[in-house]
């Protein structure tokens, strides 16, 4: 048996990639989390990279930040946001993470003289940090994602850790295939082939799958559930027809319907603690995507637009998720309308004016000098007809500049990230940052995680948070000068939010008379949305968006 009775539940792709194992894998987390089991989920990307932190948003969607720093991949902010818990580092593994594990304690004679190989010594290290991410957390169940496909080269290791722990602990180790049944336009029939194919190659590893979860357009009839059973090997109760659905949040109530949950404790020989609950979580799912509600609309000017492999919405996606959250507690249905900033730039006054179009107007985090000029004016058009608008990181370091430009009358102010010898750098690189960027050093090295806030008194972002102090997640290296907060200041500009030693500035803000939201957060609040505990910035936002339209 495990150490202390623990359960290990491995979500694997088969037939093909992006039909929804982080999906599975969360919801299967919130099932046995509210059937009273702590549970923790872990992400395995198969990837070479050491964290996601180095990836282009394009490449790989948006980089998740947990509260520890880590730079992680999009699902682990699904993961938190289904389990409306906080994930550690023991929960993301990479490749490279591991290799770098094996690699540097080989340098340092850690392996007594060995032959160091894939096998046992990369698996083992794989192994021992399944295993740890499990005790760290304290958890009694790990549900595991794999990344990638079955049949891939570069995730064969990570299955192969998974055969070895079943190896061990033959009764505690489920298996999980998340597969896609496709009907063919001209047939018209559901096919099984391709799920029966995976089965068959996950079988070449040594491992059986337990469950097979069908994803498919409609659901999946009993006669092909009869089939897969048969030709899989796997019990008919144990193969959950997911049909497509509009929102990833009504996964958990379809997996609930078809008793899942139970199914995983039976198979597990985990006891029933309690009923799952998951009142709270239908009542947020129906609300997101409640189709009568009332529209808001909400422009997101960004440029992350070149969609390589990701889809566009991928780059942006917590921040996607925290306006639906805030949302569905308003009863509002988001119209998300998404505009490249080069397009500001190439439209000229014509595309600005486009902006009057939108309840509120939000810029999120970016880096370096592409379409900035866009997002710049973008900002002035909002503050000076009073659209509401929410800056994220970049968005608020450029919402900082266009007042020192516009108002403060610094007609070159600008970042030192994009003008090296600015004549007035407002926003300049962080003291500490110099060296790594001087060294090249880019990994891992930005001011990362979580930091936490002083809220000055009276500020919108006081009234929203109702607290005085907050904790918020970051990634930059850059921040408001010091030198120049005085006269921003005195020009009407409210940093509302600091560093509990008032030097490095948090949010910056307009008073509301002057305007309905003008804020910017140096943080990512978008990290820490939840579906039951929204952002209270988002909502105070989505509040004045919705304000705005009845003022038209
Ligand atoms: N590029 C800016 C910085 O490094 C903003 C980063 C961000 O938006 N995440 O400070």
């Amino acid at each position: 048996m495990a150490k202390d009775g623990h359960k290990y539940i491995f979500v694997l792709g088969g037939v093909m990639s992006g039909v929804g194992k982080g999906v599975v894998t969360s919801s299967v987390g919130l099932l046995l989390q509210q059937k009273g089991y702590p549970v923790n989920l872990v992400k395995i990307d198969p990837y070479l990279n050491v964290d996601a932190g180095t990836m282009n948003p394009t490449e790989h969607g948006e980089v998740f930040v947990l509260r520890s720093g880590m730079e992680t991949d999009q699902d682990m902010g699904n993961y938190e946001r289904f389990l409306n818990r906080d994930l550690t580092n023991a929960d993301y593994m990479t490749s490279g993470m591991v290799y770098q594990s094996v690699i540097e304690r080989e340098r340092s004679l850690g392996y007594g003289g060995k032959c160091v190989e894939a096998i046992p010594h990369v698996r083992d290290e794989i192994l021992r940090r399944i295993e740890e991410a499990a005790t760290y957390n304290g958890s009694r169940v790990s549900v595991i994602e794999i990344g990638g496909t079955i049949g891939d080269f570069q995730n064969a290791l990570f299955i192969e850790a998974a055969r070895i722990l079943k190896m061990k602990y033959p009764d505690d180790v489920l298996f999980v295939m998340v597969s896609y049944l496709p009907t063919p336009g001209t047939l018209g029939e559901m096919k099984t082939k391709p799920t029966q194919t995976a089965v068959r190659d996950l079988n070449s590893y040594g491992v059986q799958p337990d469950f097979i979860i069908a994803r498919s357009k409609e659901p999946v009839d009993e006669k092909r559930k009869e089939k897969i059973a048969i030709w899989c090997n796997v019990r008919k109760d144990r193969i959950i027809s997911a049909p497509d659905i509009s929102s990833i949040y009504e996964a958990p109530l379809n997996f609930e319907k078809d008793k899942l949950g139970d199914a995983m404790l039976d198979a597990l020989k985990l006891p029933e603690k309690k009923k799952a609950s998951l009142a709270a979580w239908k009542k947020f799912a129906l609300a997101a995507v409640d189709t009568k509600a009332p529209e808001v609309s909400i422009a997101i000017v960004g440029k992350y637009f070149d969609t390589g492999d990701f889809m566009l919405s991928d780059a942006y996606l917590s921040v996607i998720e925290a306006i639906k959250f805030s949302a569905a507690k308003l009863g509002r249905r988001p119209k998300i309308t998404w505009i490249n900033s080069k397009q500001i730039e190439k439209g000229g006054a014509k595309a600005i004016a486009e902006l009057k179009k939108y309840q509120g107007i939000i810029v999120p985090g970016g880096f370096g000098e592409s379409g900035i000029e866009g997002k710049i004016k973008t900002i002035q058009y909002a503050r000076e007809h009073k659209i509401p608008y929410f800056g994220l990181c970049y968005g608020m370091q450029l919402m900082v500049i266009e007042y020192a430009r516009n108002v403060l009358g610094l007609r070159n102010a600008h970042t030192t990230e994009i003008q090296k010898n600015s004549e007035d750098p407002v926003v300049d690189v962080m003291f500490e940052q110099k060296k790594h960027l001087a060294d090249n050093k880019y990994g891992g090295t930005m001011r990362l995680g979580a930091y936490p806030a002083y809220l000055k008194k009276g500020t919108m972002a006081r009234g929203a948070y109702k607290k005085e102090l907050v904790e918020e997640r970051h990634r930059h290296r850059y921040e408001i000068n010091p030198s120049y907060i005085k006269q921003l200041e005195a020009a009407g500009l409210v940093f509302s939010g600091t560093s509990p030693d008032g030097i490095l500035m948090e949010i910056a803000e307009l008073p509301r008379k002057v305007h309905p939201f003008m804020l910017g957060t140096q943080f990512h609040p978008e990290l820490q949305a939840r579906p039951l505990d929204p952002h209270p910035l988002f909502t105070e936002f989505l509040k004045a968006a919705i304000a705005q339209k009845k003022k038209r």
